[in-house]
């Protein structure tokens, strides 16, 4: 691929983007971006990487037969309308463990999905998806398909999120992967590849590598990057994360 030239914008850009109560999202993307997964919830939408891989990941696990979208996509006023509503009726400790602060919520950058077991009086805040059956099987080809569970129990200290065994993000292959073989949740997985993956000593992970970038808050940073095909994802924290396919022609 030769020389790359990263810049600022772009930090803050891509499907490894953290998007939490300490970084913002920056970069809004808009409606007309975004496509439905779903059949039955036309309105649920997504970002179009993340719905082709969740429609081969329902093509591949039973489809919509026992699985239904709850929310998807939304606007930083909708998420606002959602905080508010859920202050008024759940209270203030209830809404800051389930629903994330506007500008602050992954659901705004068209990457999560909330699915719920098809059943009737789904609620909206805390639909149930199981582990078994059906569902585990669905959980267990995340990985394969760019998707994580993103908030696990156990795992609260760090997201700032209580656990939502609903939502699913779209971080990409080979990160969901790497991500669910090691138990991490976003948090950790940039920080693993902050501390011990770079361009000279990158993290491997069968054929492909992968490695972190800082930005140093420079307003862009040229690397040299192997001629082999690569994508670059910012991670909205100052820096990049580089996936390179060493092993593809
Ligand atoms: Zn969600």
């Amino acid at each position: 691929m030769g020389n790359v030239v990263l810049k600022q914008e772009m930090a803050c850009r891509g499907p490894l983007i953290l998007v939490t109560p300490e970084y913002p999202l920056r970069v809004r993307p808009g409606r007309e971006q975004m496509q439905a997964p779903l059949r039955e919830t036309p309105e649920i939408l997504l970002a179009k990487e993340a719905k082709e891989a969740l429609c081969a990941l329902l093509a591949e696990t039973g489809g919509e037969a026992e699985i239904t979208g709850v929310s998807g996509f939304r606007t930083r006023e909708e998420q606002e309308k959602i905080w508010e509503d859920s202050i008024r009726e759940n209270g203030p400790a209830f809404t800051k463990k389930f629903v994330a602060l506007p500008g602050h919520s992954e659901h705004e950058t068209g990457l999560a999905i909330d699915l719920a077991k098809r059943q009737p009086g789904i609620d909206f805040i805390c639909p149930e998806f199981p582990r078994d059956g059906s569902f585990g099987v669905f959980r267990d080809k995340l990985p394969r398909y760019g998707f994580i569970e993103r908030y696990l129990e156990g795992k609260e200290n760090i997201t700032g999120i209580g656990a939502e065994p609903w939502h699913f993000r779209y971080v990409g292959f080979p990160h969901s992967a790497i991500i669910a073989e090691r138990g991490m949740v976003l948090e950790e997985y940039i920080e693993f590849l902050k501390e011990g993956a770079s361009l000279r000593k990158p993290y491997r992970y069968g054929g492909i590598a992968v490695f972190y970038v800082p930005l140093c808050g420079e307003t862009e940073k040229a690397v040299c990057l192997p001629d082999a095909p690569c994508s670059v994802s910012g991670t909205n924290e100052g820096g990049f994360v580089i996936t390179v396919w060493e092993d593809l022609p």
